[in-house]
């Protein structure tokens, strides 16, 4: 096991589009399980995209369930999701491990249902609504190329510099990656 580098804005790497996953191996799930590790050694990390860690395969991470009162489907390991369905809308505050220094508010989905194939390639449908939707619209938009950054309305009024202090901060742990309030 092993916890892998984080990419960090501005490489340009993280503007490109991923592949689909075609090979449903071992030494895949080999790197699924690295990529959670890194996703977990983050603080309060929720969600991990593998281009963030130079691997270009649609392939990502999702697990808020550690945040009280969320609702959410466990940890769910997503390979080649495809969105189905979207409804409503909601900004939320979004962090991103690859752009550790800042925040921003995001207009995203509030509910939605997507598919993805499992680490055995087997395909399921999953319905995700709030803050878990929230960081699932974040990782498929890294397989994308695409950051929270790119999605601001107006870096003038909706980004914002992170205190360094409050990343450890209970209450600031949980943006780091996908999420806000
Ligand atoms: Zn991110």
């Amino acid at each position: 096991m092993a916890v892998l580098d984080i990419l960090k804005y501005p490489d340009q790497r993280l503007k490109q589009t991923s592949a689909p996953v075609e090979d449903f191996d071992d030494a895949l799930r080999a790197f699924i399980h690295d990529l959670e590790q890194t996703m977990r050694a983050g603080p309060g990390g929720v969600g991990i995209a593998a281009p963030q860690v130079a691997y270009f395969y649609q392939i990502a991470i999702i697990d808020v369930s550690a945040r009280p009162k969320t609702p959410n489907n466990g940890c769910m390991v997503l390979l080649n999701p495809e969105l189905i369905h979207w409804e409503g809308v909601a900004v939320g505050r979004e962090g991103c491990m690859s752009i550790p220094d800042y925040t921003g508010n995001v207009i995203r989905a509030e509910k939605i249902r997507f598919q993805a194939r499992d680490p055995q390639g087997e395909l399921h449908e999953y319905y995700s609504e709030g803050y878990e939707a929230r960081a699932v619209q974040h990782e498929l938009d890294h397989l994308n190329g695409l950051l929270f950054i790119d999605r601001l309305v107006s870096r003038r009024n909706d980004l914002f510099r992170r205190k360094k202090a409050l990343r450890v901060h209970r209450e600031e742990v949980f943006i780091v990656e996908g999420l806000g309030r």
